[in-house]
């Protein structure tokens, strides 16, 4: 409006010109859900889409319990409360990760520490976790960098050996799965993130997964630190105040985009899938002439094409190749900066052993564009775009 047109281009020439980095997508029956919503009387949480989508999980994932939270970030934090963690326990954990991962847990007063990661996956090391345990560990927060798995075997091993809870950040890793068993499930609590970076969104949205036998320590968490659940259920008959907990819980209309998304997820992560693979049959030749490193994907993990990332050689390089790449039209973008080197990381936790990846591979790492509107002519015209950088033809 007010603009000439060449100066600003229409959404059709945008499309075709730009790729952004992410552009979240509706895939289902979203808006049909949201009117029915918007029509009814039913606007907090625990409505009819709040239900359907605990009855999609229920059935993607058997054998836990799932909650619905605003956001993975609640999730994390109820979980924290739920593991009773507080001044004086320490927390193991990433410094690879995104910044919730940490505050969820020091905000009970626990100390964090950080150690190292695998550089292939860039998810946490089994070694450096068994290093870092004292008398004082209380928990392990392995994150799914990529919805590709960390090696629960051993880190299952080791909470067990040392009595730890194992908190799963699985933010990224929806419909991921390890030795075919799903994400999130494999600890004592798991957190999925739908927040519209995420491949099953509800603009921002949540999910604690928990086993069983911890499930009653959840509710009462997320129901504001009271027995409503079972109140509502008639297993007391005095509705009160029990425990710590906040309002935890995902209101309707989210619930109701949520919805739309869950059952369009399984096409979704094939597409997301496929568009991954391409990539990486498209980059192998750069890969193999040692001028990019490509993520590793370790046997029996099933990822879910959240990310597809390259690794240059320098952070300088990669300085260069973003620039070339936005110069091409194309959004690619770095992903976290190590927590241990933030403000709040340096005040509130400390880097267990030494730092030989975190720092160094996070400075190489290169998101590229990968949503579910993305086309396969344009993930082939994005790895044109990065052979052409480092001067090699593709084919
Ligand atoms: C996205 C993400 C979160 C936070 O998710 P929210 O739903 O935005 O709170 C936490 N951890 C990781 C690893 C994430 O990728």
């Amino acid at each position: 409006m007010g603009f000439p047109k060449s100066a600003v281009p229409g959404p059709q020439e945008l499309s075709v010109q730009t790729i952004p980095f992410n552009r979240p997508a509706l895939v289902g029956r979203e808006k049909e859900y949201m009117a029915t919503v918007l029509d009814g009387t039913s606007f907090a949480s625990v409505g009819l889409f709040h239900k359907r989508c605990r009855a999609w999980f229920a059935d993607a994932y058997p054998g836990v319990r799932t909650f619905l939270t605003p956001s993975c970030t609640h999730a994390l934090e109820a979980a924290a409360l739920a593991c009773g963690l507080g001044v004086g326990d320490e927390v193991i954990l990433p410094s690879y990760t995104f910044a919730t991962t940490a505050t969820a847990f020091a905000r009970t007063g626990a100390k964090l520490v950080f150690v190292d990661i695998e550089p292939g996956t860039m998810n946490i090391d089994p070694a450096c976790v068994e290093a870092a345990v004292t008398g004082r560990t209380r928990a392990i927060i392995p994150m799914h960098y990529a919805g590709v798995a960390c090696d629960m075997e051993r880190l299952n091993r080791i909470a067990d050996r040392h009595r730890l809870w194992v908190i799963e950040d699985a933010a990224q890793a929806l419909l991921c799965s390890w030795r075919g068993r799903p994400l999130g499930t494999l600890g004592h609590f798991g957190a999925f993130s739908f927040h519209e970076t995420k491949n099953i969104h509800s603009g921002e949205g949540g999910a604690l997964m928990a086993a069983p036998l911890h499930a009653g320590l959840c509710e009462t968490v997320l129901e504001k630190g009271t027995n409503r659940s079972r109140f509502l259920r008639g297993e007391v008959d005095k509705y009160t105040w029990e425990s710590l907990g906040s309002s935890y819980a995902l209101p309707e209309l989210p619930s109701a985009l949520l919805l739309g998304q869950l059952e369009a997820a399984h096409a979704v992560t094939a597409h997301r899938r496929r568009l991954w693979a391409t990539y990486a049959e498209a980059l192998a030749p750069l890969a193999v002439a040692g001028r990019i490193d490509l993520p590793v994907v370790p046997p029996d993990c099933e990822h879910n094409g959240h990310i597809f990332f390259i690794k240059t050689a320098d952070t300088t390089e990669r300085h260069h190749l973003i620039d070339h790449l936005k110069a091409a039209g194309i959004h690619a973008t770095f992903h976290y900066i190590p927590l241990h080197s933030s403000p709040a990381g340096r005040q509130l936790a400390t880097f267990a052993g030494e730092d030989h990846f975190t720092t160094r591979e996070s400075l190489r790492l290169l998101r590229l564009p990968l949503f579910y509107d993305l086309r396969e002519d344009q993930v082939r015209r994005i790895a044109a775009s990065i052979s052409e950088f480092y001067g090699m033809k593709r084919h």
